[in-house]
């Protein structure tokens, strides 16, 4: 049976990227003030239900990017992409750079990501035109042939990184500083008193934890950590118009779909034989079945993939799907792909492979190796799909991502400045108070939810 202190200076739930990371950074802060982490000292625990990597981090794609719409999650993501690059052995990431690749639709918005790039020093190639981004195309893949294509938007940082090897290397780094991770124990429950709504202990399957302050990284369990807080299930939006929409509720849920086709990984290498960018590809081009030449949609799509040898295939996803039941009524566990609901069908598969055969003539064909076994997962969503990151009764600091997270690993440095008192102008924008206060970030032309 795990055991766990009486009492921590912090107790972080969840031993996902962002639990992990802030307890890291946090212990790095705290030491290079002098002050000792650890039992006799400063006391950071990290408790998780399951284990570390056990959410949707540890079955992430793991595709880093800059690639956003939003100003401030464009700045944000140069950060975290910053921290991948400090100990990419570490964190097994592969900088292998990330491609955009758009139809006119989309032409200006991702013109003005590029511009914006530009002005905070984010290296990245803007090609413009349907013959110019052929080309561009066919110089990495001979055997390009994406249609409706008029910009391709090649970010020269970013990638992937490995979903399990990262969180344990985050794991290793941070109990290398003195962060105690107790695995298999779940937090039940807040303490507070003193007619004061601060926590003053957490309440978990292995006892009462007296702590001075709460970090929660609970990726798609947010909605039940943030019922057990107490925290409103239906919250005011103010909309860009000045409109106030009532009783729109904090949290729903959406299914992530990503398979593996399983090929030799150097299939998908590059002309001169290079592993290639991540490819994310958007286009309002017809999509018929590889398998039957049926029409699969006439609207706009969207797919991404790399080769990548952790997964042993060319893996990737499209568009997620929606999750219709209300928040307190969907079942998390058990997640990811031993979800006996949440898993990818056999549409996906044929969409995917489909989609990956209208990009690149060497995937027509081969929808047969498309590995057939449960995959997927479902995130939580913010009201408008951005992730909050704030304080709530005083003393409980949320990370909740939206979905947008597993790139986000430099989050955890910056919450980790914020609970030593140092405020982060990069986390400033996704206060909860954006919603009553109509700051929300502006939306994009993508089919996808995180863009
Ligand atoms: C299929 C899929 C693919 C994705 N691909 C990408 C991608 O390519 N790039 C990207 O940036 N993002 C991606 N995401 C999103 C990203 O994975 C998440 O946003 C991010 O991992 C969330 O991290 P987290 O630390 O908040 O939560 P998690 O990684 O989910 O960790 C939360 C942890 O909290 C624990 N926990 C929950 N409740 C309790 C409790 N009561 N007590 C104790 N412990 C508890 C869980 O066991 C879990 O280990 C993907 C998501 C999915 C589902």
């Amino acid at each position: 049976m795990p055991t766990v202190p009486e009492a921590a200076s912090y107790v972080v739930i969840g031993a996902g990227v962002h639990g992990l990371s802030t307890a890291m950074h946090l212990a790095q802060r705290l030491r290079a003030r002098g002050t000792t982490v650890g039992a006799g000292g400063t006391r950071i625990v990290v408790l998780d239900k399951t284990g570390v990597g056990a959410g949707a981090s540890g079955i992430a794609c793991g595709v880093v990017r800059n690639n956003y719409y939003q100003p401030a999650m464009r700045e944000l993501m140069a950060h975290s992409v910053s921290v991948w690059e400090r100990d990419a052995e570490a964190y097994s990431y592969h900088p292998v750079g990330y491609m955009q690749i758009s139809p006119e639709v989309m032409h200006v918005q991702v013109n003005s990501i590029y511009e914006q790039q530009r002005a905070i020093g984010y290296e990245s190639v803007f090609i413009e035109g349907a013959h110019e981004s052929l080309d561009y195309m066919k110089t990495l893949f001979s055997d390009w042939h994406a249609r409706n294509i008029t910009s391709v938007l090649h970010e020269k940082r970013g990638g992937y990184a490995n979903n399990m090897a990262a969180m344990q290397g985050l794991a290793k780094k941070a109990k290398a500083l003195g962060v105690e991770v107790v695995e298999g124990v779940s937090v039940t429950g807040f303490r507070s008193g003193n007619g004061s709504t601060a926590v003053t202990a957490v309440d978990t399957s292995a006892g009462r934890i007296a702590c001075d302050q709460v970090i929660v990284g609970v990726g798609p369990w947010i909605n039940s950590i943030w019922n057990l807080l107490g925290l409103p299930k239906s919250i005011s939006v103010k909309g860009r118009d000045g409109t106030l929409h009532d009783n729109v509720r904090m949290w729903h849920y959406m299914a992530l779909q990503e398979g593996t086709l399983g090929v030799d990984p150097d299939f998908q290498k590059t002309n001169d034989g290079r592993m290639p960018p991540v490819i994310h590809v958007d286009t309002d081009a017809p999509l018929h079945s590889d398998r039957d030449g049926k029409l699969i949609t006439d609207r706009l799509w969207g797919l991404y993939y790399k080769p990548d040898f952790h997964f042993n295939g060319v893996q990737g996803g499209a568009m997620p799907a929606v999750v219709e039941p209300d928040a307190d009524d969907v079942r998390v566990d058990p997640y990811g792909p031993k979800s006996p609901e949440f898993v990818v069908t056999d549409n996906f598969a044929d969409m995917w492979t489909s989609a990956l055969a209208f990009c690149q003539q060497r995937f027509e064909g081969q929808h047969g190796l498309y590995r057939q076994e449960p995959s997927g997962g479902i995130g939580c969503f913010t009201p408008d799909s951005f992730p909050v990151f704030d304080r709530f009764r005083d003393n409980v600091y949320v990370i909740a991502d939206s979905n947008h997270g597993f790139k986000m690993i430099g989050v955890g440095e910056l919450v980790a400045g914020e609970l030593v008192g140092d405020a982060s102008a990069l986390l400033t924008p996704f206060r909860f108070s954006r919603y009553a206060e109509g700051r929300l970030h502006p939306v994009s032309n993508s089919p996808f939810p995180w863009s």
